[in-house]
């Protein structure tokens, strides 16, 4: 069956020759990544000789890995874990996107050589906008997590002018020093590194609790019961929902998952490579086949 659908789908695309466009996914580990299924989708909606592979890399061999996608004349790379801040050293241009957040996931090869981006940040709140309505102007919201997904997450809710963060890490120093970044950033955003003491717009999870079906909630439910947020957002999209999305569905929370996070980074760095709107539905169709069918 599964053999059946990949013919379909490629066959309205053009075979490969020696003039298709190549793209990939540079990560550690990365053999079960959706983005590939995502972006032959979009590369078929559109009739685009273009292909794109997912791609096992040491993150010492990263250097030279994206010097070899250059020479050979790739049109980008996504990046994922563990190469985001690596790649800030390694590409000719960084965009505004990457400087703004730290992070490198997009990069577009073309006369100026590579150009680093970051697709990440902007894809948050899209998703929370558009899965949530999320009005984030003013909200208050409890961050849990301060990874690198977490860090990203809280300097942009700050940026979008949230009245109050609260970001909870097991690690509470790594919470403490985005803390000290927002402080400095955005003089307007209140921010902790404590549970809230009343109830939240938005609890949004970017720790990696959730992945495995044996975890624990990513959060202390005597110091915050659920039922005081309004809406729960898991950046975890595998499971569809998670032992923490299940909970606040049944305290009466609205709740999504991260699928649309990963929908719109994608997007958007398939406008950068290719120059063209992304064809959105096509992406998430083939995102929900590939990561919930057989699962
Ligand atoms: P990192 O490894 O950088 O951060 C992991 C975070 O999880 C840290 O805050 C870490 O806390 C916390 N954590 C891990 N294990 C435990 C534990 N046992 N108990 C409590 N806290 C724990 O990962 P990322 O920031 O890159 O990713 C975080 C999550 O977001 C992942 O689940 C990932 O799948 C998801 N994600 C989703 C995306 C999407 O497109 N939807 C994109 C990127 C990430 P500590 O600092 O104490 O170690």
């Amino acid at each position: 069956m599964a053999a059946y659908k990949v013919r379909v789908s490629l066959s309205v695309q053009p075979a490969i020759n020696a003039a298709t466009r190549l793209c990939a996914v540079f990560g550690s580990p990365i053999k079960h990544s959706a983005s590939p299924a995502m972006h032959n989708a979009a590369f078929a909606a559109l009739g685009l000789n273009w292909r794109y592979v997912a791609c096992e890399v040491d993150p010492r061999r990263l250097r030279a890995a994206i010097a070899g996608a250059q020479a050979m004349g790739f049109a980008g790379l996504n990046l994922t874990v563990p190469h985001k801040l690596l790649a800030l050293e390694m590409v000719d241009v960084l965009d505004d996107s990457a400087k703004c957040w730290g992070a490198v996931n997009t990069i577009r090869f073309d006369e100026q050589g590579a150009t680093g981006f970051n697709t990440d940040a902007d894809a948050i709140v899209t998703s929370l906008r558009e899965d949530l309505s999320a009005q984030l102007r003013g909200a208050k919201v409890l961050l849990l997590g301060a990874g690198g997904a977490g860090r990203t997450a809280a300097l942009k809710l700050a940026a979008e002018n949230v009245a109050e963060l609260f970001l909870v890490n097991r690690t509470r120093g790594k919470a403490e020093a985005i803390a000290g970044e927002i402080r400095k950033q955005f003089k307007s955003v209140k921010v902790s590194t404590a549970y809230p003491p009343g109830a939240v717009d938005l609890l949004l999870n970017a720790t990696s609790l959730g992945l495995r079906s044996e975890d624990a909630l990513p959060l202390d439910e005597r110091q915050f019961p659920l039922h005081r947020a309004r809406a729960v957002y898991d950046m975890i999209y595998r499971p569809a929902e998670t032992p923490l999305l299940h909970a606040a569905r049944a305290a009466g929370c609205q709740t999504a998952n991260g699928l649309g996070m990963l929908l719109h980074q994608g997007a958007r760095a398939f406008e950068i490579w290719t120059g063209q709107p992304a064809p959105g539905a096509a992406m998430r169709r083939a995102l929900e086949d590939s990561i919930y069918k057989n699962s």
